[in-house]
């Protein structure tokens, strides 16, 4: 499987619409997404390589890529 590196974009989540369903952490190649204390999704920004498939998943659309400077 490819997986497309985009070093310049982190992903970020919008806790307030974020429904904790998980979805995002099955698809995360690098394991950098965790759902804290089963409320909202949390982004290892470390880990991230921006690969854009959490925010493509999300059903909430919870996750933003935001464009690093
Ligand atoms: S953008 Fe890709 S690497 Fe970053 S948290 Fe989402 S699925 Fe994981
Ligand atoms: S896929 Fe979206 S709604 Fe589901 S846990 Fe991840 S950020 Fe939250």
């Amino acid at each position: 499987m490819v997986v497309q590196v985009k070093k310049r974009k982190k992903a970020m989540v919008l806790r307030e619409d974020c429904v904790a369903c998980g979805a995002c952490l099955k698809v995360c190649p690098v394991n950098a997404t965790v759902i804290y204390r089963g409320i909202f999704a949390v982004i290892d920004s470390a880990r991230c390589i921006g690969c854009s498939r959490c925010a493509t998943i999300c059903p909430a659309s919870a996750i933003n890529m935001k464009e690093l400077e």
